[in-house]
């Protein structure tokens, strides 16, 4: 069998190191060919993914496709999927996601609870829902990783705001952020992951690390797996689709965004679970039975992020000591140059103490530096 995947970053590559376990023709599409998943594939191809022909004369060359990153031509998909290639996740659900505006009307018309949200055109727009402030403004295509992303407090920071289309959305008083990971296969079988949970701790200055299962009581735990499965349930598309999730102040679950692929809060399950987020959509794509989701032991995730002041070719201070460490398992990307803020790698840590995951994440922040 052929598969292709759009997109050749750190997501692809994992999931092409999981592709080892079984038998599959791979393919890869990015236009840079030193990408992390480029030399991972059988067949590297260049071409751009938000352009139909590259998308679909690539498409035209594999039995099934899949993403590891929603902005790709789903036009062109759409007609893949017309002609017999299976797409994981249907375009109907890429479609749905990829834009922030149909994907909280997708919320509303589900009843999937998410914050209360108005779409804007313009800037000026925003002075009409002041009542709606403290708000988060999101550009509806193009942001990412935080970067279509402003926060209005208040009426001095409409400046702020995207001058395009554009969602408005209530702020949430945040106690927790949570994420799911949901598999679904073609017979529209389901496994759900538990729950991983983004640890903030301005003490510590941790901002950047997860942990799971997440430590909320059960609860909240059944709900934010019960919610997570209603949305790929009612997105009706096999696939994996990872589901960011707000605990707010009052214990209530909302929806923040779905992500319709392998998702970076997944990244400890190919040590932490029985059967890793990238092996499951292997198997959903490949048409096998799911596999074991539950935790083997708790697990922590350490981003390895290029340190500020530095860029060029990438240099890992610490790195032998980290290595040294039990239990703990580094996974750099491959990518050659690094810069402030780059993600690198990331660091898996397992402990069935929560206290020692998070003492071992704190000294692998300060022991594993990114230098040029
Ligand atoms: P991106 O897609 O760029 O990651 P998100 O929509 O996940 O952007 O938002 C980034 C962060 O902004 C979230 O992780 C959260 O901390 C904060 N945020 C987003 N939406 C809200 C909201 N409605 N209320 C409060 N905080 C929010």
């Amino acid at each position: 069998m052929k598969v292709g995947i759009l997109g050749g970053g750190q997501l692809g590559r994992m999931l092409l190191q999981a592709s080892a376990n079984y038998v599959v023709e791979t393919y890869v599409m990015e236009n840079d060919k030193h990408c992390p998943a480029a030399h991972l594939c059988h067949h590297f191809v260049k071409g751009d993914i938000q352009n139909f022909d590259d998308v679909y004369n690539f498409g035209k060359k594999v039995d099934a496709l899949t993403i590891e990153i929603e902005s790709v031509n789903v036009e062109a998909l759409e007609k893949l999927e017309s002609e017999g290639i299976k797409i994981y996740p249907k375009p109907s659900a890429i479609k749905i996601i990829k834009n922030k505006i149909r994907q909280k009307e997708f919320y509303q018309q589900h009843q999937i609870p998410s914050s209360d949200f108005v779409v804007t055109q313009n800037q000026n727009e925003l002075d009409d829902h002041h009542h709606f402030f403290p708000a988060v403004h999101k550009l509806a295509e193009g942001g990412y990783d935080g970067k279509g992303v402003q926060i209005i407090k208040d009426k001095t920071h409409v400046s702020k705001g995207f001058d395009g289309h554009s969602v408005l959305e209530k702020m949430v008083n945040i106690k927790k952020e949570l994420a799911v990971i949901v598999a679904m296969n073609d017979k529209g079988e389901t496994a759900v992951y538990p729950p991983a949970e983004m640890v903030f701790d301005p003490v510590l200055n941790l901002l950047d690390y997860q942990v799971s299962p997440a430590q909320v009581p059960e609860k909240i735990y059944w709900r934010a797996e019960a919610i997570a499965l209603k949305v790929v349930k009612d997105l009706e598309s096999p696939g994996l689709f990872a589901i960011e999730l707000f605990i707010d102040e009052d214990d209530a679950v909302w929806v923040n965004e779905t992500a319709p692929r392998v998702h970076n809060s997944g990244h400890h399950t190919i040590e932490a679970n029985y059967c890793s987020q990238y092996d499951m959509l292997w198997r959903i794509m490949l048409q096998f039975a799911l596999g074991n989701t539950n935790a083997i032991l708790p697990s922590a995730i350490v981003n390895i992020i290029g340190e500020e002041g530095y860029s060029g070719n990438a240099k890992y201070e610490g790195l032998n000591e980290v290595l040294k460490m039990e239990n703990v398992f580094v996974h750099l990307y491959g990518k050659a140059q690094t810069k402030p803020g780059r993600k690198m790698g990331h660091v898996t840590i397992l402990d069935k103490d929560y206290t020692q995951l998070v003492r071992s994440a704190h000294a692998i922040k300060k022991l594993l530096k990114v230098m040029a």
